[in-house]
């Protein structure tokens, strides 16, 4: 199975291409916008919705030839047609939402880009002949060639690469590389459950505790603080425009540190265990209640996900368990379904005489639950589109990749 594959790398733009790279995500903006005003005015004129072939005709190879566009030829068409191809994926994604073929969260219509959105994005794909050059730059069409602090090496050679500037004004490279399933680790014998708790991040049916990491809390302590900085500072001062800068950079270094950490745990977690079972927590369901601000800073769902497309990679089996699943109040040992506990309840004893601490024994259920559910209906992954991890601080270029 083929696992599609995210790496992101720091890029440092020359103050020119700097100015370059603001003239593309201008344009590819103004596309963007344009076709989705082009497609709101036929819809309230009651005509057909216009095809993504008329949009790219219209807002691209004539916008060109007119005066009041010609500046869009400063830019590579490329970057023009890939806006256009994320309207047209926004418009599906709504489309197949509103029609019930898509499930989850119910997809907005597509909105309009702003030049005040915090991140800002273009997209090369191949045929924009994006090029990484042998003295490790990545060569781009009509902005030149970028410094790239290269961190580790591509698996194979990317099918796109997207250039963003994120609201600390950092620019990245994010490449997608497809890769196949020969990477398969040579198989072991343990199989894991895994209860994700709000004590610990992770508790394992072997009876591993997993603590989110002092760094990260303190991390995230300041970011706090930062923000309540923020709160105080007068609305339209310059004061306040800094501490914006401070908010963003501490929250871009609480997320590529969280995403660092979870990479090495879903990474040794795959490599040690044939399989791994986890329970389905209902992110989005304990998103609106108080146990919130917990969740989101754990960031199970991209953990998960790591696991997921880790699994699938290297040939190991993934599962969630079903959340409705009473994993707590079951005895791993007889299976008697005991009372509801309070979540203050640490450990507890069932009348069959095993003591229980409360998460290793849903581990241990989510485990044997997960090996149950294979048995019935095999394996079900879903390979998504993840970040690998970016390890920033390694030295550059060292590692440029070769044969791309
Ligand atoms: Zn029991």
């Amino acid at each position: 199975m083929a696992v599609q594959l995210r790496y992101n790398f720091r890029v440092y733009p020359t103050p020119a291409q700097q100015v370059s790279l603001a003239r593309a995500f201008g344009c590819a903006r103004v596309v963007f916008n344009d076709g989705l005003r082009l497609r709101q005015r036929a819809r309230e004129a009651g005509e057909k919705y216009v095809s993504d072939g008329e949009l790219s005709r219209r807002l691209i190879t004539e916008a060109r030839a007119m005066p009041e566009r010609a500046w869009l030829a400063e830019v590579s068409s490329v970057v023009l047609q890939q806006a256009l191809a994320d309207l047209n994926t926004a418009y599906r994604n709504f489309f197949a939402s509103l029609s019930g073929k898509r499930k989850g969260r119910r997809a907005a219509p597509p909105r309009f880009r702003s030049r005040k959105d915090n991140r800002q994005a273009i997209r090369f794909t191949k045929n924009a002949r994006f090029k990484v050059l042998d003295n490790g730059r990545l060569r781009l069409p009509k902005v030149g060639d970028l410094d790239v602090r290269w961190s580790r090496t591509l698996p194979s050679e990317p099918s796109s690469v997207a250039i963003i500037r994120d609201a600390a004004g950092r620019y990245f490279a994010s490449f997608v590389v497809t890769t196949g399933t020969d990477e398969a680790l040579p198989p072991v014998a343990s199989e894991v459950g895994i209860d994700l708790g709000l004590t610990h991040f992770a508790v394992m049916s072997d009876g591993t505790k997993i603590a989110t990491p002092r760094f990260l809390r303190r991390a995230a302590r300041k970011l706090k603080r930062l923000q309540q900085d923020l709160s105080r500072k007068a609305k339209g001062s310059n004061n306040r425009k800094r501490a914006v800068v401070r908010v963003a950079r501490a929250h871009a270094r609480v997320a590529d540190t969280r995403r660092d950490w979870q990479h090495k745990l879903s990474t040794t977690l795959i490599r040690d265990n044939q399989a791994v079972y986890v329970e389905d927590v209902c992110v989005t369901g304990l998103g609106r209640t108080k146990l919130a601000k917990s969740v989101h800073d754990a960031g199970w769902a991209s953990f998960t996900g790591m696991l997921e497309y880790k699994a699938a990679r290297y040939g190991r089996t993934f599962a969630r368990v079903d959340r409705f699943f009473p994993s707590t109040r079951m005895c791993s040992d007889c299976a008697r379904m005991n009372d509801k506990m309070a979540l203050d309840v640490r450990a507890w004893d069932c009348p069959c005489g095993s003591h229980h601490d409360r998460d290793v024994n849903a581990a241990r259920n989510i485990r044997a639950a997960g090996r149950a559910d294979l048995n019935d209906r095999g394996a079900q992954v879903r390979p998504g589109l993840v970040l690998a991890p970016c390890r920033e601080a390694v030295t550059r270029r060292e590692h440029a990749p070769s044969g791309v």
